[in-house]
């Protein structure tokens, strides 16, 4: 093959492999959202619980404050029952006795069923507290795992770009500038091979001429309908072999 169309395929290949360690690392902070949100819906959950069981607390200890209130109440009516001096206000106190005893069981059974709820909210939040450490601890450490990633993208990026040095060093310059501007206007990828019969980059059907004339490799082909250089490369082969 031509050693200027070598050239720029290798160049490509560095280049390629710098392209995906640039767009590994732009997804970063979108891994990093996407785990920082699950772990927010979490812990929205648990404080959802919380109020419900501060709720059912409330619930709880005003009707026990309205049963003490209840069984005060009979507790003076009792006494006062002793000292009346009438049956009409006798019995005027039995009646209100017996009304705040009716109280007292409503409110007696309202507590049970309460405190039956509020056991079952307090185990729910028991699990949900675990599920959000687990989801925090997991956020975390991903979290972390990103970070060094992108610090090892960063660091082979460096490497690539002086193997990219010193690989456009002997490239003819108009053909640099031809490839420079191919990759700008076709997402960084200007030298492609052809697969089966068509341009590994648009993947539109190559003419069988112009797969013949890349075959041989002497010139330099471009794909009709993106513009990208072609290359023939026998599949499953490197270049070296070609
Ligand atoms: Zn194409």
């Amino acid at each position: 093959m031509n050693q200027a169309l070598v050239k720029l395929y290798r160049l490509q290949n560095i280049d390629r492999e710098i392209l995906e360690r640039e767009s590994m690392i732009k997804e970063i902070p979108l891994k990093t959202k996407e785990l920082e949100s699950q772990f927010k819906a979490k812990k929205e959950i648990l404080e959802e619980i919380r109020q419900r069981l501060t709720e059912n607390k409330n619930m709880e200890s005003g009707a026990d404050k309205k049963l003490q209130e209840s069984r005060l109440a009979i507790a003076k009516y009792k006494k006062q029952l002793l000292i009346v001096k009438t049956n009409k206000e006798y019995s005027a106190l039995l009646m209100e006795i017996s009304r705040e005893e009716k109280k007292v069981e409503v409110l007696e059974e309202e507590i049970i069923a309460l405190l039956d709820k509020i056991e079952g909210i307090e185990e729910e939040e028991r699990e949900e507290k675990m599920e959000v450490e687990k989801t925090e601890k997991n956020y975390l450490e991903k979290k972390e795992k990103l970070e060094g990633s992108r610090a090892r993208f960063l660091s082979e990026i460096g490497d690539k770009k002086i193997e990219r040095e010193k690989a456009i060093a002997d490239i003819d310059s108009n053909l640099l500038k031809r490839y420079e501007k191919i990759r700008y206007f076709r997402d960084g990828i200007a030298v492609v091979r052809i697969i089966g019969e068509n341009c590994g980059g648009c993947f539109t059907t190559i003419p069988p001429q112009v797969i013949n004339e890349a075959k041989k490799g002497d010139k330099i082909l471009t794909c009709e309908n993106c513009g990208r250089i072609l290359v023939y490369i026998e599949e499953g082969k490197d270049i070296n072999e070609g």
